[in-house]
């Protein structure tokens, strides 16, 4: 056999692992400092009651020989993406429910969704970026080219019509910055896509943390995206569903190449490689959807809002550029003194013992910048900037 040399092209040493080697070797040599983790993107409080409530009740059904169920449609019960279809209507969009699919999460889909495009498309990706849809494109041997996203354009680049590109990543509230984009700028986006005949890849992992009626959740809050944006979005921050696995894309029927429509493909590549998500954890995500699971996810939601606020009125206090933590649970702040990313990680982690990531992980234009994230639980993250208040005091 010959193997797919592309993942010759791919870093073996992912970012999280090489954090986690440097916070072991600190731990191991000071096992009486108390390290506080503000890196890795996972949540820490637990699933909403009615969320749990309904994961035992479907888990009593299938012990049961009246309600067991087995294989389900690839594509998703519609008791889930009934509820998802209301979800995007509340926000003043129209969704059919064959344009809904549920998904494991939105990492599988991020990646799976390249099956339905050739090798010798140009994908374009802001940079800095969530690593995943660079290693994927190179894992498949694609031409990726770059966007810059800076302090000068606000970390929300837009697009430059001199570039010709296939397929367009873009996350928003954004993963690493917590940059948001408004709907004028979305706008440009969605009109290069449909002029150049490409594809907007949208990632809305954390539509959920932006308040801001006027910010759009969706990409389909955009008029002309449903002819040229395939979204993807998850349970994960949402509901906490980091390891209980549920997400969702939206493949609208009217993005067509030629004559061929995307909806249809994807539905193809779906149902022959991929058999859907458990019934138990469709359950558990339908009750996210009701009311009072809506009730109770918000509760958690404010609770990492309220992290966010705690960590950035610190650093305003001490004048350190950042942005996010307002509509995103991650702020993206400037590494004082001119320091590497990597140089303020090893300050932070001597002096204070606060984890966090460094922006170089995330692309060349990280470099400098440093993610802390609020997912911690409260404790923590008051200890944290009470740390970072004496220290840079
Ligand atoms: N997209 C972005 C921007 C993320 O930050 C993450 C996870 O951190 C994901 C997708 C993956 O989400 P999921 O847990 O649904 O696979």
């Amino acid at each position: 056999m010959n193997i797919n040399t592309n993942y010759q092209n791919i870093s073996d040493s992912y970012l999280f692992s090489t954090i986690a080697k440097k916070v072991n070797e600190f731990a191991a040599a000071n096992p009486d400092k108390k390290i506080i983790r503000l890196g890795i993107g996972d949540v820490t409080l637990p699933l909403c009651k009615v969320v749990v409530n309904a994961l035992k009740s479907a888990s009593d059904e299938m012990g049961v020989q009246e309600t067991f169920r087995g294989y389900g449609p690839e594509q998703g019960y519609d008791f889930l993406k009934t509820k998802i279809q209301s979800y995007y209507k509340n926000n003043g969009v129209q969704l059919d429910l064959d344009e809904i699919f549920i998904s494991d999460g939105a990492k599988s889909d991020l990646g799976n969704i390249l099956d339905l495009f050739a090798q010798d498309n140009t994908v374009l990706v802001p940079d800095p970026v969530y690593p995943v849809y660079v290693d994927t494109n190179t894992m498949a041997g694609r031409k990726i080219i770059y966007i810059d996203a800076n302090a000068e354009n606000d970390f929300l680049p837009l697009p430059d019509k001199s570039v010709k590109a296939d397929i367009i990543y873009l996350c928003s509230p954004n993963n690493p910055t917590g940059a948001v984009y408004n709907k004028e700028q979305l706008k440009a986006w969605v009109d290069y896509a449909n002029e150049n005949n490409a594809v907007i890849l949208f990632d809305s992992a954390y539509e959920c943390f932006i308040t801001d009626e006027n910010l759009p959740r969706s990409i389909y809050e955009i008029e002309g995206a449903k002819t040229c944006a395939i979204e993807f979005c998850s349970l994960s921050k949402m509901a906490g569903f980091t390891g209980t696995r549920c997400g969702y894309t939206v493949v609208p029927k009217s993005i067509t190449s030629g004559d061929v429509v995307l909806n249809k493909m994807w539905l193809r590549r779906q149902t022959t490689k991929f058999n859907g998500v458990p019934y138990i954890i469709q359950r558990g995500a339908e009750a996210v959807f009701t009311e009072e699971g809506q009730k109770e996810i918000q509760e958690n939601l404010n609770y990492y809002k309220e992290n966010a606020k705690i960590i950035s009125d610190t650093l305003k206090k001490h004048n350190i550029w950042h942005i996010g933590g307002k509509h995103s649970p991650y702020i993206w702040l400037k590494c004082p003194n001119n320091m590497t990313s990597w140089e303020f990680f090893d300050y932070l982690l001597n002096n204070v013992q606060i984890v966090g990531t460094p922006g170089s992980g995330f692309g060349k234009n990280g470099e400098g910048y440093f993610r802390l994230t609020s997912f911690g639980s409260r404790e923590n993250t008051l200890e944290a900037v009470k740390r970072l208040d004496e220290f840079l005091g």
